[in-house]
């Protein structure tokens, strides 16, 4: 997606600046050097810093989210590639010329700061509709079956999941004309932060934490309690929850326990078609009493 960018807003200046490649790999989690580096960084950080100390490293299914991390990168990029490929053949069409370019020509600094903005607000659009219409709920419900959270579980997200929600993110950065060195910036930073907020890590953001997502937040995200159901959607700025009355981060209380109550299976092949099973009726109604897509906050 990088590439596109590139090659339509500053095709001279900056077709051949490695700046832009290294960030873009970074921001792919399915690419090997991107996942070594995070077990490099977070393995030990999770045992420094251990939110759950009684959890492991090779916690329950972590292979099966291991083969998330490179079966998933064939899935997105052919699903997210084609529909950046359709939004940049568009682009003249969806948005004026006139604003791509005074999108495109400003500062780095600010484009990255608007990108971070508009894509948070599509994340958190994507994601509430994940969680409000039952069907995408099916899909969405392989996010949440995780029941012992960690660093990797950022990456057992069901491919369609994952092209909605990052398409909705970040397709309308292309359709504006922001630059590709800004788009690879905060392609970045979404990256590691997607990472960081799944980590069973106690970090304290202080003050900063009612703007900007942590682990506090995201964990709470994935608690199975209901008192936390159908809170904290944004994936970056945690102020959009603030703002939408969707925020619950109850002062001084760490999550009891991480998962669903759908009957989720446990492996990628079984995860992958899982979403298109008809249940049985009777299994439907009760599992639409419990779910969290079905309960308000
Ligand atoms: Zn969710
Ligand atoms: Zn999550």
């Amino acid at each position: 997606m990088g590439e596109c960018g590139r090659a339509r807003s500053r095709p001279q200046q900056e077709g051949a600046n490695p700046m832009i490649t290294l960030l873009t790999d970074l921001w792919n989690f399915f690419d090997l050097r991107g996942f070594l580096l995070a077990c490099i960084i977070f393995i030990p950080l999770e045992r420094l810093l251990a939110l759950h100390k009684e959890q492991h490293v090779f916690r329950k299914w972590w292979w099966n989210d291991l083969i998330y991390v490179f079966a998933n990168r064939i899935l997105i990029s052919a699903g997210l590639g084609t529909l950046a490929v359709a939004v940049i053949a568009l682009s003249g069409w969806l948005m004026p010329r006139q604003v791509q370019a005074a999108v495109a020509g400003q500062p780095y600094w600010l484009q990255v700061v608007e990108a971070v903005i508009l894509a948070d607000l599509g994340f958190y659009t994507a994601h509430r509709m994940f969680h409000s219409i039952p069907w995408l709920w099916k899909f969405h419900s392989v996010h949440h079956s995780i029941e012992e959270l960690d660093w990797l579980a950022a990456a057992r997200v069901h491919p369609i999941d994952q092209i909605v929600t990052k398409g909705m993110s970040i397709l309308p950065l292309f359709a504006l004309g922001f630059a590709a060195v800004p788009i690879g910036i905060f392609a970045a930073i979404y990256f590691w932060h997607s990472i960081l907020v799944h980590a069973n890590v106690r970090l304290n953001f202080g003050p900063l934490r009612w703007l900007i997502a942590s682990p506090e937040f995201h964990h709470w995200h994935h608690a199975n309690q209901r008192e936390a159901y159908n809170t904290n959607y944004a994936g970056q700025l945690s102020i959009l929850d603030k703002l939408f009355g969707t925020m619950y981060m109850p002062e001084g209380q760490v999550p009891e326990k991480y998962g669903v109550d759908d009957p989720v299976p446990n492996t990628y092949l079984l995860h992958l078609i899982y979403p298109f099973k008809r249940r049985r009726p009777a299994a439907s109604a009760e599992a639409a009493t419990t779910t969290q897509s079905m309960v308000d906050a």
